[in-house]
């Protein structure tokens, strides 16, 4: 399989996942999630784009610029506008003061977020941030949409196999009867029934 990035047919990570598609329905009582289980998948990596992926990672401009730069436009408007000293603009200046806060608080998270990303990705041992990037890349480049359906995947892993029912439904937010399925397949235990899961 090529590496779901670049295509590349040598690759170093393969991945298998369990795909979640979810349907979102707006009617007159409000919105409704209709789940499903689309199988299982693989999707490989190659070890450049793993690295690429790593370097950016913990490169703390890279996470800013990524994460902040709406913010970052949102603080910069507001300053502009609040700059504007004609006291006919006083309704225009509030408008930028909620702005520069809106920004402020925004890109005071973004700060924060690039830093713990940084620190998490260097205080990892090599192999496993690499092979944690190489996830990233499948997160960004897999499929998310299968006509109106959203895609999600769960990973198949030690860590997942390990997981309660309750919490694979916490963690992925699954339907009860989905996240039920999920298990069953996880550890291949048979069907009771079929059915897809519906709720509010
Ligand atoms: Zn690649």
């Amino acid at each position: 399989m090529p590496c779901i990035k670049c295509r590349r047919p040598e690759t170093a990570y393969t991945f298998r996942v369990l795909e979640v598609q979810t349907l979102h329905i707006r009617d007159l009582d409000g919105e409704k999630r209709v789940q499903a289980l689309g199988g299982f998948r693989e999707f490989s990596v190659c070890a450049d784009c793993a690295r690429a992926q790593l370097s950016k990672a913990r490169g703390f401009w890279g996470n800013l610029r990524e994460k902040g730069a709406p913010y970052g436009i949102v603080l910069l408007l507001g300053i502009a506008v609040t700059a504007i000293w004609n006291p006919a603009a006083a309704q225009l200046r509030l408008v930028g003061w909620a702005a520069v806060a809106c920004g402020g608080i925004g890109a005071a998270a973004a700060v924060q977020k690039a830093i713990l990303q940084k620190r998490r990705a260097c205080e990892l041992p090599q192999a496993e941030a690499a092979e944690q990037s190489a996830w990233e890349c499948v997160l960004r480049a897999a499929p998310k949409k299968y006509g109106e359906n959203d895609l999600e995947y769960i990973p198949i892993d030690e860590k997942t196999c390990s997981t309660k029912e309750a919490d694979l439904m916490l963690r992925y937010d699954l339907l009860p009867a989905i996240a039920e399925k999920a298990y069953r397949m996880l550890h291949e235990i048979p069907e009771k029934e079929e059915a897809a899961g519906t709720a509010k």
